[in-house]
């Protein structure tokens, strides 16, 4: 495993092979990082050697995995800065955090009059379960809507909070157009109404240093392979005051101390929360993940990713017939554009033809692509194995494609 992030490529299998021919070059991070060796590795080490159920077993392997498994915890703790690993719930997925979230915090509490609050930036996942729990509830979603660039409106956003707000949730990093949040402003501003605050975190923990206690918000949802970790990981960070009296969210093993027929006593923080044997192998491969991201330090990926975005932009805006789609002052590591009025799926489709993956369509955000009058866009995503020659890459078959639909 290397430190050095202009040589960790080399830690990546997946990016060891050629697609077409030519040596594959990977601009689809947002959608999913490719994950390092040393994940793999942890993975498979665990199926191999130690795998058992967690929690309940006294034989040697299930101490081992459960050992493992919880050490996964204490080291996301300390990689988000949460005060107590019990704050720590592992969940399949940003998704499903977010629905969590939606039905066990929000769905007791919301009424008629009640209201959530989201912007016009987010992914799916951060829109559908709101409207979920205001169908139930009979509360209302607003929208704080987006300006030209893909930014925030502030004054807009500020403007809709009231006491009648019971959450607002928001996206770190929009996966659509690379848009930074001002998070802890906007986390600042919603405490002087009381407003909760959720962050949808996917795109912002690949891309920079989060510290959950620093940014003040209440709960914080990120996935694991967006962070070079394993598909069906995720976790759900939360106040624990809060956690504690929120209701459970699934029911099943391990999330009880004690069942009868008459009265089931439910399990303490985080187990409250994880219902079900959890998904062992892919928690375990995460906490790798978090290692393999220490070792390079956040600090360093996104100077590293920042230097990268900068030459991207540029590269993009020399090539003509490219339209940026998304042109915030602050962005992380993604690019969507159109290139002449080629369909995105059309110019995606070239692209592989010469071993360049990026991702074409509506990237789970259509109000931002129905905000932009577009049904999709081309969009090109940064990881820490990124580098210039890549984005030489992306220009050059750009350019080939230029040829093809002249
Ligand atoms: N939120 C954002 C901003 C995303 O980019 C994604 C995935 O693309 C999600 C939420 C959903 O993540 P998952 O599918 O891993 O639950």
């Amino acid at each position: 495993m290397t430190q050095n992030i202009a040589d960790c490529r080399k830690d990546f299998p997946a990016l060891q092979q050629n697609i077409s021919g030519r040596s594959l070059v990977y601009l689809d991070t947002a959608a999913s990082a490719q994950q390092p060796a040393a994940v793999i590795d942890a993975v498979a080490q665990y199926q191999r050697e130690n795998h058992a159920n967690v929690h309940r077993g006294v034989h040697t392997l299930s101490h081992r995995a459960t050992e493992l498994y919880e050490g996964a915890r204490d080291k996301l703790r300390a990689f988000i800065n949460a005060s107590n690993r019990t704050e720590i719930i592992f969940t399949s997925g940003t998704t499903e955090a977010i629905n969590l979230v939606a039905q066990s915090y929000c769905r007791p509490i919301l009424g008629a009059g009640d209201q959530i609050l989201i912007t016009w930036l987010e992914h799916h996942s951060n829109i559908v379960p709101w409207q979920l729990v205001c169908e139930q509830t009979g509360a209302e979603l607003i929208v704080a809507p987006i300006n030209d660039d893909g930014e925030v409106g502030l004054d807009e956003l500020y403007a809709l909070m009231s006491d009648r707000v019971k959450m607002l949730a928001i996206g770190h990093v929009s996966n659509a157009l690379g848009t930074v949040n001002p998070v802890r402003r906007i986390v600042e501003r919603a405490r002087q109404h009381d407003i909760p605050v959720l962050v949808d975190g996917a795109q912002g923990m690949p891309h920079m240093a989060v510290d959950v206690q620093g940014l003040g918000c209440d709960f914080y949802a990120f996935s694991g392979h967006k962070m070079y970790g394993p598909t069906g990981t995720g976790v759900l960070w939360g106040r624990e005051a809060l956690l504690e009296d929120m209701p459970p969210y699934q029911g099943g093993g391990d999330m009880i101390l004690e069942v009868s027929f008459d009265n089931t006593v439910y399990n303490e923080l985080p187990y409250k929360f994880e219902a079900g044997t959890p998904n062992i192998a892919g928690v375990i491969g995460l906490g790798a993940a978090v290692d393999y991201l220490q070792s390079l330090g956040m600090e360093k990926i996104s100077a590293h990713e920042k230097h990268l975005h900068d030459y991207m932009v540029n590269k993009l805006e020399s090539v003509d017939g490219v339209r940026l789609i998304g042109t915030a002052d602050e962005k992380a590591s993604v690019q969507s554009f159109m290139l002449d009025d080629i369909h995105p799926h059309d110019l995606g489709t070239i692209l592989d033809n010469q071993g360049v993956a990026i991702r074409t369509g509506h990237h789970c955000a259509m109000p931002v692509m129905q905000r932009f009058g577009l049904t999709g866009t081309a969009r090109a995503s940064l990881g820490l194995y990124n580098n210039t020659d890549d984005i030489d890459c992306l220009v050059v078959a750009l350019e080939k494609a230029r040829e093809i639909f002249a």
